[in-house]
């Protein structure tokens, strides 16, 4: 009974580690997915400035040909009056140019920067998926010794004790599968299921210290006496 015990708490710890394992990388695929789409974010800022950059220059050489046009009309010109005139549209002109010049640079700043913080991410975010990858390959190969374990303790328990029946094993995998963790629970002093807290019948509590290992209406998992 000792040694059955011992590998139920053996198959209870694998699965547990198992569990907080496929947590982590659960955990970790979320965080991921949250750069991922930060990421996405950084990206359509910069296509946006991108875009923004591409209008404003348009505008500077549309501007900037006006500017040549009224220069050349402003030679077919004879007054002085006219030629003043002309002189301050080309003047409003060129202070509309510079305006353009100066929104340009600001954004060329922002997508330098946007594109900088960008590139951090990405950096981080594949540095990140590369440990993840890795991370991975490693919970596959312990599920996979996991999986070995698990799969020879049925045969060592049949060797461990032949006292436990076969039936009695069978109820035992099955309560254990069912619980998630542990197969066996004690019985406790005051006639409870120490894992559960359920109140056991006479009956139940006297199967138990008889070594029936009957199960707990509870939960399901075999009573022991301690
Ligand atoms: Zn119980």
């Amino acid at each position: 009974m000792r040694q059955l015990a011992e590998l139920d708490r053996t198959a209870a710890k694998l699965a547990r580690a198992a569990e907080a394992r496929a947590k982590e990388l659960k955990a970790e695929d979320a965080a991921l997915g949250v750069l991922r789409a930060e990421l996405d974010t950084f990206t359509q800022q910069l296509k946006l400035l991108q875009a923004r950059l591409h209008t404003r220059e348009l505008e500077l050489k549309t501007v900037e040909q006006q500017i040549a046009r009224n220069e050349d009309q402003k030679l077919q010109l004879k007054s002085k009056a006219d030629m003043d005139r002309m002189d301050g549209q080309i003047a409003g002109r060129r202070i509309e140019a510079s305006a353009i010049e100066s929104a340009i640079l600001e954004s060329m700043e922002l997508a330098e920067r946007v594109e900088k913080e960008l590139n951090g991410r990405r950096s981080v975010l594949s540095e990140r998926e590369a440990r993840l990858g890795v991370r991975r390959e490693k919970a596959a190969t312990e599920a996979a010794e996991a999986a070995a374990v698990l799969a020879r303790l049925p045969a060592e328990r049949a060797d461990v004790s032949n006292r436990v029946s076969a039936q009695v094993r069978m109820a035992y995998e099955s309560a254990r599968q069912t619980a998630g963790d542990h197969g066996l629970s004690a019985l406790g002093g005051e006639g409870f299921c120490s894992a559960c807290g359920t109140r056991l019948t006479p009956q139940l509590q006297s199967g138990a210290r008889a070594g029936k290992l009957p199960p707990c209406p509870g939960c399901a998992r075999l009573l022991a006496a301690e």
